[in-house]
């Protein structure tokens, strides 16, 4: 007798003939309860529907603890905030030259104030430095992650020094964090669970 699919369904085991076993929970499955892999039209040949699914589940959740989820999601941030974890005051400085009434010239510096954030270590960075020509640098910074929900990801660290003539840090420019998401993630569990 060949066998019969024995993913569950609401009314029961599927039943419909069988055209495989799943390598993970050993149930037979049948040509709809084979997984289907990530791209279109292909199908996955010794997992059925139902271990997929939960194998898809479990990475997420991984993912919302200890990964990218983590920290995009906003729980990061609600911890830290929930623990009351000490912020940084951040701001940007601009410098213009102003011309003097009697000849001359003086630099005058704008503080923009940047929000607040959280100083998580020390994390590896990738941007273009302006001096003396251009030149791309990878290199470890400080950083912080930022006390403001956004949806542009290349928002939520940023890349800071403290700065000597005033309280806080001073955002620089580089927008892009290379360490990844998970070593972001563990640094800020830490910070905010000790
Ligand atoms: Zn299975
Ligand atoms: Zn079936």
């Amino acid at each position: 007798m060949a066998a019969e699919c024995e993913v569950d369904v609401p009314s029961g085991p599927c039943g419909v003939a069988a055209i495989g076993r799943c390598s993970t929970c050993g149930r037979a499955f049948c040509v709809s309860h084979q997984a289907a892999a990530a791209n279109p039209g292909h199908v996955v040949v010794d997992r059925c529907v139902t271990c997929l699914a939960a194998k898809k589940q479990a990475a997420l959740t991984h993912d919302r603890q200890f990964g990218r989820g983590y920290i995009t999601s906003g729980d990061a941030r609600a911890e830290l905030l929930a623990r009351g974890v000490p912020k940084v005051e951040l701001h940007k400085v601009s410098r213009e030259l102003e011309r003097r009434r009697f000849g001359g010239s003086r630099t005058v510096e704008t503080v923009h104030p940047m929000g607040t954030g959280w100083l998580i270590g020390t994390f590896r960075w990738e941007y273009t430095e302006f001096s003396f020509g251009a030149r791309d640098v990878v290199a470890e910074h400080p950083t912080v992650l930022r006390d403001h929900q956004t949806r542009d990801e290349r928002q939520i660290f940023l890349r800071v020094r403290k700065d000597p003539d005033r309280h806080g840090y001073l955002v620089e420019s580089g927008r892009r964090v290379a360490s990844s998401w998970e070593l972001l993630a563990e640094a800020v569990r830490r910070l905010a669970r000790r």
